[in-house]
């Protein structure tokens, strides 16, 4: 068959990510290139910037767009922190928990876990009993809001107690950002990382991330060179700071960064406050749809994400047939189980611009046809 242009189709995006783009993000990633050494594109990478300064609420100079995904920036994190030797307590409560466990040991650091229940919040007295138990660890590393279950963990609290015993704070808000409240400064975070096609609603492929001075220090300190070339902060560092020390590490993702750019703007016309209160709006909504046609949370009330809501998949439904019909039905996205929920949860995501009404009442319509 000759291989032709490809038209994708209109899909409602409502799973776990990517999440639906705004028409008016769409519009920024198809305007002309400029080279990424351009001096318009050297602001527009200062504005962009000083726009996630804003949403991830901090003043922290070091806060950038990694050019890759968010697990990029997951591993841009634990690649310049962790040190051969150095002891990091991961809390595992879901997938990308995991994954920063994997990160710790390919790092050469020791991995301290805390095993959570699937489904729910990191539990701050078991952290409080590790960092006593483990005096020399350096760092605390978990998950804000651990899609693959839908569960929101109390970051604030948990920053706290890794500050009181010593240790640096390193905090995945990839599906946080934008969605619920997130406050870098105020929580004392010190290594955090996100994604573009979450909250924020922006195509997929770029991971914000900010460094407090601790951590730049922590960074600056190293006795042994980062062992990834390409994220080795140290050297992207001078590709972010400005006009006059701008000097070229890697050609820059330039229509992404438009993107960008034009979703943080938006985020911030709006408002972080108002987009909080816009997901949990919607999510009550959606909440009271999924209850009446008999659905049940994973995750307890006060431990739920607005943004990605989770829940069991009734007893001789069957998950795939569900999901193709929703799909080819109704052009409507939701997410499978991931890891322990796989095959027997759905995971229904209200990110970003598709924390709408009418999404909302598109998928609980949809959800009410398949499931007669
Ligand atoms: C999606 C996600 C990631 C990975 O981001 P990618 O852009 O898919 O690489 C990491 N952590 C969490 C919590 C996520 O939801």
């Amino acid at each position: 068959m000759a291989i032709s242009h490809f038209y994708p189709p209109k899909r409602t995006l409502m799973g776990p990510g990517p999440s639906d783009v705004s028409p008016q993000v769409l519009a920024a990633l198809a305007k002309p290139t400029i080279g990424h050494l351009d001096p318009l594109f050297i602001g527009l990478m200062e504005e962009t910037k000083s726009l996630l300064q804003y949403a991830f609420q901090t003043k922290n100079e070091f806060t950038i767009a990694v050019s890759a995904p968010g697990s990029a920036g997951m591993e841009t994190c634990f690649v310049n922190l962790v040190e051969p030797g150095d002891k990091v307590i991961v809390c595992i409560n879901g997938v990308f928990g995991q994954r920063m466990k994997e990160n710790v040991i390919r790092c050469g650091g020791e991995a301290i876990v805390i095993e959570q229940e699937w489904g729910r919040a990191v539990d701050p007295q078991t952290v409080e009993d590790c960092l006593k138990n483990n005096a020399d660890a350096k760092f605390l590393a978990f998950v804000h809001a651990e899609t693959s279950t839908g569960a929101l963990s109390d970051a604030k609290t948990l920053c706290q107690l890794a500050h009181q015993h010593g240790c640096l704070t390193i905090v995945d808000a990839v599906t946080s950002l934008g969605g619920v409240e997130l406050r870098v400064d105020d929580w004392g975070i010190d290594a955090i990382y996100s994604g573009s096609q979450k909250c924020l609603s922006c195509v997929p492929g770029i991971s914000p991330v900010s460094l407090s001075e601790q951590a730049v220090a922590k960074i600056k300190n190293r006795q042994t060179p980062v062992q990834s070339w390409f994220l080795d902060q140290t050297l992207v560092m001078g590709y972010w700071s400005g006009e006059g020390k701008r000097s070229y590490h890697h050609t820059a993702p330039v229509n992404s960064i438009y993107a960008l750019h034009e979703s943080l703007l938006l985020l911030q016309q709006e408002s972080l406050e108002s987009a909080w209160q816009r997901h949990r709006d919607q999510h009550e909504v959606l909440k009271a749809g999924l209850l009446d046609l008999g659905l049940e949370f994973v995750v307890p009330k006060e431990e739920r994400l607005p943004q990605l809501n989770t829940v069991r998949i009734p007893q001789g439904v069957d998950d795939a047939q569900v999901r193709k019909y929703l799909l080819e039905e109704f052009n409507l996205e939701i997410g499978a189980g991931l890891g322990a929920f796989a095959g027997n949860a759905w995971r229904i995501g209200l990110m970003g611009y598709a924390a709408r009404s009418e999404n909302v009442q598109l998928c609980l319509a949809a959800l009410k046809q398949a499931l007669n």
